[in-house]
């Protein structure tokens, strides 16, 4: 059955592969012992692979081991868990903090918990595969709405039984487009319906607001019907998922969650290099500000050469080029110039949007960025998408 599935897979220019790395993440990577320029990463500052990081999980090693050795609520519950925790929840300004092996198991563990078979989820049409795999295991009836689209979220929020508890679930930065939720709006139609609204901000963590604290800083929103999630994984350059609120929803969530209850703990190196990350983000602002002026400087450079770009607010800057066997050949002629750059294809993107996902990061110089949009520019003009 797998095979005729790869097959029809394969004749839809659908096929996934893994390009295995034999280094760190870029800005240059070596891929099949070639040096290659990567704008695919989600380390948008760069911290992935910085010795201060690397020193911190060298010495949670020591003296904590590699493994955690039990799930959190049994032994697995380590001083670097405890301290990035307090750190995360210090740095968000909320009570308290939850880590979890991932964003995914972040999502699927909480979201089940947040609403009741009886209740309604109403989510925006681009949220990632976690948030909407959380939707499906809660059991309550999922409703999209139109991306990014206030009057129709109002619509569906209108038309449901008074009383029936609700659920708004959106992203802070939108992964695949890199556009921005409108929170404040969201938050007001949360207020005035009596729901809850869901920010997954994996994207905005560390990026957006003035001191990187992620979108709903950058809107300046409070509100307390708003439940932020985000990721260790991207900007803060290492791995796993986190919870902020009060202390009685985290002790709520440390009771329910089942892919945090049924999971071993994360490594404590990563605990304890993610706590890192958090004060580096802190202590060097420039990052972000270079991450914004390379991305700046992409995003213009992609624009003038006429680039069918998204609407996009961010680092993530996707060339939309529709067709998922143009974005596949537009990838690998890249990949001949030594730029990665991934075709990212259906069941990702809606069907008729595949694209080419650009990201920058704080690290990549204004050269290296230079070759990218030249190759870019020689490569989209020979296949004629430019
Ligand atoms: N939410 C969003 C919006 C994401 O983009 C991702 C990762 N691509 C996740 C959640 C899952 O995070 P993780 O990779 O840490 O599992």
């Amino acid at each position: 059955m797998w095979k005729a599935i790869l097959q029809q897979l394969s004749q839809g220019h659908l096929l996934r592969e893994l390009p295995v790395i034999d280094s760190s993440c870029g800005p240059i990577m070596s891929l099949n012992g070639q040096d290659i320029l990567l704008f695919a990463s989600n380390d948008y500052l760069g911290l992935a692979n910085h010795p201060h990081l690397k020193h911190a999980a060298c010495k949670a090693i020591e003296q904590f081991g590699v493994g955690a050795g039990a799930s959190r609520l049994v032994s697995g519950t380590l001083t670097p868990h405890h301290d990035l925790e307090l750190t995360l929840a210090h740095f968000f300004q909320e009570d308290a903090a939850l880590v979890l092996n991932s964003g995914y198991a972040t999502n699927i563990g909480i979201i089940p918990n947040l609403i009741a078979p009886e209740g309604l989820i109403l989510a925006d049409r681009l949220c990632h595969a976690s948030l909407i795999d959380g939707c499906r295991l809660s059991r309550a009836t999922l409703r999209v709405f139109h991306h990014n689209d206030m009057d129709h979220l109002q619509t569906l929020l209108a038309k449901r039984l008074s009383n029936r508890p609700t659920l708004i679930v959106t992203e802070g930065v939108f992964s695949m487009d890199g556009d921005l939720a409108p929170l404040r709006e969201l938050a007001r139609l949360a207020e005035d319906y009596e729901a809850i609204l869901l920010v997954d901000d994996a994207h905005g963590t560390g990026v957006t607001g003035p001191t990187g604290r992620g979108t709903i800083e950058h809107f300046g929103v409070e509100s307390a019907n708003i439940l932020h999630m985000g990721t260790l994984s991207k900007a803060l350059g290492t791995s796993g998922g986190f919870i902020t609120g009060k202390k009685d929803f985290i002790a709520y969530v440390i009771n329910t969650a089942r892919s945090f209850i049924y999971s071993t703990a994360p490594p404590p190196a990563l605990a304890a290099a993610a706590q890192t990350a958090l004060q580096l983000i802190q202590q060097e602002p420039e990052r972000r500000d270079r991450l914004w002026q390379n991305r700046e400087y992409m995003h213009q450079g992609l624009m003038a050469m006429g680039c069918h770009l998204t609407n996009t607010q961010s680092p993530i800057l996707p060339i939309i080029v529709k067709d998922p066997e143009l974005a596949l050949e537009m990838s690998q002629q890249l990949r001949e110039k030594s730029i990665f750059i991934p075709a990212i294809r259906p069941p990702t993107v809606p069907k008729g949007t595949s694209r080419l996902r650009v990201t920058v990061t704080a690290d990549h110089s204004l050269e290296q960025i230079h070759s990218a949009l030249e190759a870019i520019q020689q490569v989209g003009q020979s296949l004629k998408i430019l």
